[in-house]
């Protein structure tokens, strides 16, 4: 099985793929935007700055990527996933350094080509349990909670992340494509990308996934 890396639009799905193949195939799975929400959640002086740039919608400093990454890679068994990281050109460069250190396997990266209104539509309407952390939508018949706003699971109510508000989520988006795209080209030259165009069905999306990584 290969180790991925997801590059795609805010809200355009990576977390709920990345929640499939961990159950399917025992996947390790690093979100960096989970890391970092954890390390926002701390009372420090660095928990409260990374708190704010989440809201804000802008990328935390390469400085704190840099740490979490040598951290997940430490422990973390292949196969791995790595979701929302890198997002820029350094951190293309802090990853590549990372995986010689750690003597890890290359990963094959994957990008979810998501249009930026269907990226709104998603982002806008997401919903996530607070408990189990699985990710649910208002308008994604496929994705809705059986009893609206409720856990299928935990059965407690939902909550949208602080961040998915639309202003918020403007400036994630414009970072993505002025910082994360270019990544494309990146990983293109070094043979390394498959692209998955609309991926409008999670089990559709997922299909596709499971031909590339076997
Ligand atoms: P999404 O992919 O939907 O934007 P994430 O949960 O991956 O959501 O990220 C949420 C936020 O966490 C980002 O908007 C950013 O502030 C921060 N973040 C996540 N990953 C990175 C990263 N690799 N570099 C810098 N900041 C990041």
């Amino acid at each position: 099985m290969k180790n991925i890396i997801f590059i795609a639009p805010p809200a355009a799905g990576k977390g709920t793929q990345s929640d499939l193949l961990v159950k399917k195939y025992g996947y390790n799975h690093i979100s960096m935007g989970d890391l970092l929400r954890k390390e926002a959640s701390e009372k420090s002086e660095i928990g409260k700055e990374v708190d704010e740039v989440i809201k804000s919608g802008n990328l935390v400093t390469d400085e704190m990527i840099l740490k979490l990454t040598d951290k997940a890679l430490e422990t973390i068994e292949e196969p791995y996933i790595f979701d929302g990281f890198p997002r820029n050109m350094s951190q293309a460069k802090i990853l590549e350094e990372a995986l010689i250190r750690f003597n890890k396997a290359k990963p094959i990266t994957i990008y979810l080509d998501v249009s930026k209104e269907e990226a709104f539509k998603r982002g806008t309407g997401r919903l996530n349990c607070p408990t189990c952390g699985k990710i649910y939508h208002k308008h994604l018949d496929e994705v809705k909670p059986k009893t609206e706003w409720i856990c299928d699971d935990c059965k407690v109510d939902l909550v949208s992340r602080n961040d998915d508000s639309e202003k918020a989520f403007t400036v994630r988006y414009e970072n993505y494509i002025e910082k994360t795209l270019p990544l494309l080209d990146y990983f293109k030259n070094k043979g390394e990308l498959y692209v998955i165009e609309n991926p409008m069905f999670p089990m559709e999306t997922f299909a596709k996934i499971e031909a590339i990584i076997k």
